[in-house]
């Protein structure tokens, strides 16, 4: 029993389908635990791939998996994409050459697929990922007890889903879902119920199911907007035309290139570094709004709220090299970890000199003993602030990075939301709040926060906020501190001036001079409402560049 090279190409149309008919599931078991997109960064992810596979023309199996894996690794985005494009990349390498594969290879495979899912993602069975599936399959498998392929992959198929389903047992350690903590028990994870579903297509096609190609007709992904009540032309397109419109309206600050980048209308001089950001659309001005002197030289956006594939962020490295070397800066979110270090890796063997820049502000996520490990949320501003004054001013690469970890070490951020928004296309809210309750401590895509309660009046809150601030940097604080509050696009410029009131009289109050105070609504989350407070401590260095102008269609400085 062998499976060929029709075989294989019908197993991602088989998955597309799947896809099609889990997707709604897959999100809302992501909406649980981590931000709601799941299904639909996995239904991306197959539609592309199997249109892909569809093109044909393929001399042997290894050929097909490995175009089918460069269209995941490009097209997939999120956490997920560059682990699916790991695991099937090894198809790639393991059928190389060969038109038909019988159970020894497709044991090796996926064998192989499990380890490169660990070195890309860095995970370990147990912690509540996708892992928790495949490594119990490839367990059974590896056994060798079954010498017959639909049988061995029956078997694997039962081990994953046991897996999957245990994981709704465990806390998670990697991706989104750590931030949710305890609250994600009782959840499975969406990731390990989509590698089942994977390892059940593989099967399907070992008994021979019959599968026609799907209707990849691009028009039958479009959905009416109409439920979220939302002016948009095409909803597939939507992020892209948010781009194009700002290039549009800024065209001496910001150019898009004909691969869908952002770039300055006039790049930097030479030998200067360069400064690159690679995230999700839907955080409207940011980051696009950021391209500019003193800021980004390059930017590229994902779809909504889904990291930009670790190769195009490789070509936002290359847009922005100008001889000097680039700092890419990464916001800790896992999709935009593990896409970025695709990003690095590609842009390395490029022969450009890359250095990450993480933020990781929001306290949160993690003690200040473990700060690297919390997730990036707006006190991002004062890295790239700092860091692009600094490379337009000459610095070096590693002088340019060291500033930018300097100030996001010196950064506390804290968010709150008050009202969920609503999917721009499914008019879905995106999590759930009852009216009249706030939640502390929520995410950029609305992730489960740490702290649910009553709505209370600004001056409760900013004092509330500031008592989980000002001792996270205690270190660092003197008789300066740097302050951004930013909106989360439903809330009014006219309450955040109220609360930028009681932040400034609080600081004051307490010995602190508010060296600069930023407000309004950067970096947003569609319509979500609510806010988050970042207090940076910068040292005299980084002042300095912080102080330097910068130009770029949000953000002016100085601003006067
Ligand atoms: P994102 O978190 O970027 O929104 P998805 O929602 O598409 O991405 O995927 C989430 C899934 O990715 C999780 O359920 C988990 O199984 C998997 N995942 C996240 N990080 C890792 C990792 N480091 N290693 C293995 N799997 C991971
Ligand atoms: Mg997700």
């Amino acid at each position: 029993m062998t499976i060929d090279l029709q075989g294989f190409t019908n197993l991602f149309y088989y998955l597309h389908g799947t896809f099609v008919e889990h997707a709604p599931r897959l999100n809302r078991l992501d909406a649980a635990i981590g931000d709601g997109d799941h299904g639909d960064t996995m239904l991306r992810g197959f539609r592309a791939a199997a249109r892909t596979v569809h093109l044909g023309g393929f001399a042997h199996i290894g050929e097909l998996f490995e175009a089918a894996a460069n269209t995941l690794a490009e097209e997939t985005g999120g956490a997920i994409g560059p682990l699916m494009a790991a695991f099937f990349g090894e198809g790639g390498l393991v059928f190389s050459g060969m038109h038909a594969a019988g159970l020894t290879e497709v044991v090796s495979f996926l064998g192989q697929g499990l380890e490169a899912v660990q070195q890309v993602g860095g995970a370990k069975p147990g912690d509540k990922t996708l892992l928790d599936a495949l490594h119990p399959a490839v367990e059974v498998l590896s056994r060798g007890e079954i010498d017959d392929l639909q049988a061995a992959l029956q078997a694997a198929v039962s081990a994953a889903q046991t897996g999957a389903q245990h994981t709704g047992d465990l806390q998670a350690k990697m991706g989104r879902a750590r931030f949710v903590g305890e609250r994600g028990l009782g959840h499975p994870d969406p990731g390990a119920v989509s590698f089942t579903l994977i390892l059940e297509a593989l099967l399907a096609i070992a008994q021979g199911k019959a599968v026609q190609p799907p209707d990849l007709d691009p028009v039958a992904e479009k959905l009416t907007p109409k439920p979220a009540g939302k002016f948009l032309n095409d909803p597939g397109e939507m992020i892209s035309e948010d781009n194009c419109g700002l290039a549009l309206a800024y065209p001496g600050l910001v150019r898009l290139t004909d691969t869908g980048l952002l770039v300055r209308a006039q790049p930097k001089p030479m030998g200067r570094v360069g400064l690159a950001i690679g995230h999700g659309g839907g955080h409207t001005p940011s980051m696009g709004g950021f391209v500019g002197p003193g800021l980004l030289d390059a930017d590229v956006y994902g779809p909504l709220f889904t990291c930009a594939s670790g190769l195009k962020i490789a070509r936002a490295i290359e847009q922005a090299e100008q001889g000097g070397g680039v700092v890419l800066l990464v916001s800790n979110h896992a999709g935009d970890v593990l896409n970025a270090r695709l990003a690095v890796r590609r842009a390395e063997q490029l022969g450009i000199p890359v250095v990450m820049a993480f933020s990781s502000d929001d306290v949160a996520t993690a003690p200040r003993l473990a700060f690297s490990e919390r997730r990036g949320l707006g006190g991002l501003l004062f890295m790239l602030k700092v860091g692009g004054g600094a490379a337009e001013g000459g610095l070096a690469l590693t002088a340019v990075a060291d500033l930018m970890q300097r100030a996001n070490e010196r950064t506390a951020t804290l968010g709150v939301a008050s009202q969920a928004p609503r999917h721009p296309v499914s008019g879905e809210k995106l999590f759930d709040l009852p009216a009249g309750q706030i939640e502390v401590g929520t995410g950029v895509h609305g992730e489960v926060g740490v702290y649910r309660g009553e709505l209370m009046p600004a001056k409760n809150l900013v004092e509330m906020m500031l008592a989980k601030l000002i001792p996270d940097l205690d270190a660092f604080l003197q008789d300066r501190v740097w302050v951004f509050l930013n909106g989360s696009g439903g809330t009014s410029q006219m309450e955040l001036h109220i609360l930028y009131r009681n932040v400034h009289q609080a600081l004051t109050g307490q010995g602190l001079q508010v060296a600069s105070g930023v407000v309004g609504s950067f970096f947003t989350t569609l319509e979500m409402g609510g806010f988050s407070l970042s207090l940076c401590a910068l040292d005299e260095e980084s002042a300095a560049w912080w102080d330097a102008p910068a130009s770029s269609p949000a953000f002016r400085w100085p601003l006067a």
